[in-house]
Order: C-alpha cells, then structure tokens, then sequence
C-alpha cells in the first residue's frame, strides 16, 4: 500500500482523523477538532477544488450572488451560523440588532413586495395576505401532529390539499376570483417545496414535519456574500488541512490498515480516492451530501453501512432547490421592491401538475427577490481599469423548489438536476454550460445547481424570442 495518499505528506504519529468533504459541515467539525486536547492530525478530503460546497457567492451582476445559500434563518443567538457571521464581523448592523433578533417569523417566508399574475396583472396584496394566512395556518396546523398518536393523512401535501378543500367549499366569490385565489395559494406551495427542499408537499411526512425548529430573528444575508463564512472557517485551520480535487470513492473501515511509514502502526480505517490515493486513519467524518450517499450507497462503505443507517440515508427524501438569475439594464420594479410573486394562473394546489413538468418547470418557480447593486465605489474598485463610473446593473434571483430542467429555455443546455436515486445523474465530465446563442439577448440565465458533488453552474445565453414564459412576464412588465 502507498505510504499515505499521493503526493500529500504522510502525518507523523498520533491520532489521525479524516473529514470527508469540505463543505460548511466538513468545516465547522474540522474547527471545532482542532480545538480538541488530544490535538488529533487532521485532513478534509474535498472533491472540487474549492472549499464551501453549497455555499458559494459570486461578484457579478454588479453586486453579490448568492449561487447556493443565501439567508441565515432565524438569525438569532441560539442559531451557530449566526454566532460565527457576527463573530467574524460578516454581518451589518441591522442584522445583529437586537430588534431583528426578535423576530418571530414561524419559520414562514415574509409576503411579497409585489404579486404579477402571469398574464401581466398584478394580484391585490389584501387577497394575497388572506391566502398568506389560510396558508401559513395550515403549516403551523400541520407541525402540531408532532406528537399526535396519529395522522389524518401520510404527508403534509395531502393533509394541505384536504383542509384547502374544506376552505373552498366556503368561498362565496365568482368563478374567476377562486380560481385567482388556488393560483395564489399554488404559489405558496411552491415555496413551502423550497423551504423543504422537494418537488412535492405529497413527498413531505406529516408526523415529523414539526420536528423542524424555527429560530427567532428575521432572516438575513450576508453583505459581502455567505462565502465569507467558510472563507474565514478555512482561514482558521492549520496550513494543509485542506486537500482539494480528492473525491473519496470508498471509505474501508472495521478493518486493520498499515502504511509503510509507520511501521507496526495500524488503522482501522483506509480512505480510498478516485484518483487511487489511500489514506489511514484513526476515525472518518463524513460530510458529503445525503443525495450523493443515496447514489453511492452500494459502493461507498465497505463493508456496507448497518441496515437501520442505510435504510434511513434510503428514506430521507433529498430534493433540488434551484436558482435562475435576471439580469436587466433598468430595473421594471419600484426602488423600495424586495421580492416579486409570481401566481402561474390556472395552477392550482388540487391537480398533479408533476407529469407535465418537463414542459411547464418554470411553474415552480416562486418569484423574483432583488439583488443590491454595489455602490459606485464598490464598482470603482473592482474594476479600476474601467475609469468611471460603472452603473450598476440590477438583477433578480428567482428560486424554484423542485426538479427544473432547462431543456425548455435553450436546446443546448442541459441544465442539471437531482432526482431521486434510481434516476440517473448527469456525468461530472459534462459541463453544465452552452455556448452563446447567435444573437443572443441581453438577459443573461445564470443557472446554479445543487447537484451533487459540490455546485455546477452556467451561464445560458438567450434570443428574447427564446425566453421562457417567467422571464418574458418580467421584461413585459417592464
Ligand atoms: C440553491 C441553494 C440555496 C440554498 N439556500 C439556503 C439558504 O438560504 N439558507 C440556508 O441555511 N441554507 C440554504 N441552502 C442549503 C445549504 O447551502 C446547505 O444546507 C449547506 O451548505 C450544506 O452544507 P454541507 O457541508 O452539509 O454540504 P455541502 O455544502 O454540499 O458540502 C459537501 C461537500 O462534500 C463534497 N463532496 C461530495 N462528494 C464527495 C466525495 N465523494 N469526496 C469528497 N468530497 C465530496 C462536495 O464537493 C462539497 O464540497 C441552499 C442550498 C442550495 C443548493
């Protein structure tokens, strides 16, 4: 066997520990070890070639994207993510005041600055706000069966669906305005799938659908982007802690391991990588995602993990939040706008849409939430080559929850996504990018993906008469 992996130096004596995975998980237990007396050698073993996985902001549309995470939920001093963001001084005044800590939001995302229907009409805020609150009162009814002995239905989707049919049975309105109002009330169904991180509430269990603890505080960002986070976590370790471009691909353990280095020493575990580099230890964390271990169960842990730990990581549902960015000269909403509904009309909570989903995707999507524009002097530094102003250009961010395939947006590009375990995943060597379309529009489609390892992105270049329904709404409007 070789003395440790590849051309990474083999540790001295002691206890070795190996975190696999490099994302904020993988990080923050890597920190925290480092804090231990018994300082143990420690190694994370990343896959890509950078540290965060789905954390991950960009510079670009004249301000800070978000590519995966974006908000702290519940930012308040019971939740770690916040502690270590004002520990570092990542987060503005408004966020660490105690006003915004207080907060109690239960866990719902806050209404809309502004809702368009997809015909181009905008909806009133009053019927949005009334069905904000039939919906959120179901949500908050639905985390009750926590510890009831048992559940008028199996998920949260079907236990929705049948009090939203109760209610309708009461809406004295036309015709026109209760199919208006199950539009709306599919919007939110959309966001509640993100939230949850899956393409259907039917998917959701409603007996454990409380155990989710909402913090206090109003959700908020991080100014200068979330990356800043792992970036100042990373900053924190000892050099070389990190290993990068090492995709694990079998973690042996249980066994006895030796290594020519370290003669009469054994380890009960060996870390094995794509690329045939070998690395013993003493004890292995793994941080990768749910959605990668349901694709490599069988091949991932030798000998295979307990039945009871491989039969939860095949329970566990792992879904696809997605994001699509907008980019526009001029903005169409008003200054003080933060978020934009978008009610699909004729969707409604009641009918299964999931077979045509191919061709109406972009039916998931929720909305739009505006970015912030770098100031001018932000735009003059990064690009002082430029030698004047650069006017900040204004982009939306628009989150889907679900599967989202971009095949509808532009032939060429095939967008990734995650389905469940049994589908197949789009290969890492494919690049998740198109080529410019000739004449392409001066919308530009950022879209991001959570696939798995680690986060894919593109840039998808449109013709105006290939944009898709949700952004034709958005340049119409304008
Ligand atoms: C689009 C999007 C928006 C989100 N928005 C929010 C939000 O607003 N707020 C919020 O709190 N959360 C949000 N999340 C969720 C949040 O980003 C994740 O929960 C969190 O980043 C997960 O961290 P992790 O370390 O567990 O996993 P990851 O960040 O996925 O890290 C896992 C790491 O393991 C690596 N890896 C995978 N396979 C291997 C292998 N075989 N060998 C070695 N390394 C491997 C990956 O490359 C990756 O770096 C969002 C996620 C997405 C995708």
């Amino acid at each position: 066997m070789e003395p440790s992996g590849g051309s990474v130096e083999a540790p001295g004596r002691g206890l070795r520990v190996l975190v696999v995975g490099g994302g904020i998980a993988g990080l923050g237990a890597v920190q925290r070890l480092c804090r231990h007396p018994a300082s143990p050698h420690l190694r994370v073993l990343e896959a890509t070639a950078r540290a965060g996985g789905r954390i991950r902001s960009e510079r670009s549309f004249g301000g800070v994207v978000e590519v995966g995470a974006h908000w702290i939920h519940g930012p308040s001093q019971g939740n770690p993510v916040f502690q270590l963001a004002a520990k570092y001084g990542l987060l503005g005044e408004k966020e660490l005041s105690e006003e915004n800590q207080l907060v109690e939001t239960g866990g719902h995302v806050g209404l809309p600055s502004v809702s368009f229907a997809s015909s181009g009409r905008t909806v009133s805020l009053e019927l949005v706000v009334e069905l904000a609150t039939l919906f959120h009162g179901l949500i908050d009814r639905a985390r009750e069966f926590l510890h009831a002995a048992e559940t008028p239905v199996p998920s949260v989707g079907e236990y929705l669906k049948q009090e939203v049919s109760r209610h309708m049975a009461r809406w004295a309105e036309d015709e026109e305005t209760k199919k208006l109002k199950l539009a709306v009330l599919n919007s939110f169904f959309n966001v509640e799938c993100c939230v949850s991180g899956t393409h259907s509430m039917d998917l959701v269990a409603l007996a454990p659908f409380g155990e989710y603890t909402v913090l206090p505080g109003l959700d908020c960002t991080f100014p200068g982007g979330y990356q800043g986070l792992t970036n100042h976590i990373m900053a924190s370790l000892p050099r070389d802690t990190m290993v990068f471009n090492k995709p694990v691909k079998t973690i042996h353990w249980s066994g006895s391991f030796q290594e020519a280095a370290s003669p009469g020493e054994t380890f009960p575990v060996l870390v094995e990588c794509e690329d045939g580099a070998r690395f013993p230890a003493h004890h292995v964390l793994v941080t990768v995602p749910l959605g990668f271990l349901k694709e490599h169960l069988d091949t991932f842990f030798e000998p295979p993990l307990p039945a009871e730990k491989a039969e939860a990581i095949r329970k566990i549902g792992f879904g696809t939040s997605n994001k699509i960015f907008l980019e526009f000269e001029e903005p169409f909403w008003e200054p003080d706008c933060q978020h934009i509904q978008v009610v699909w009309e004729d969707t409604s909570p009641l009918e299964d849409t999931a077979p045509e989903l191919p061709a109406t995707w972009f039916k998931k999507l929720i909305g739009f939430f505006v970015l912030p524009s770098f100031g001018s002097r932000s735009c003059l530094q990064e690009k002082p080559h430029i030698g004047r102003f650069t006017p900040p250009r204004t982009a939306l961010c628009c989150l889907a929850g679900g599967r989202l395939t971009g095949s509808s947006l532009c032939g060429t590009h095939r967008c990734n996504h995650l389905g469940p375990s049994s589908e197949p995943s789009p290969s890492s060597s494919e690049p998740n990018s198109a080529p410019p379309v000739p004449g392409g529009g001066r919308t530009t489609l950022f879209l991001t993906d959570s696939v798995q390892p680690g986060l894919r992105c593109g840039d998808v270049h449109v013709s105006r008469d290939q944009l898709s329904p949700v952004s034709r709404l958005s340049l119409e409007s304008g």
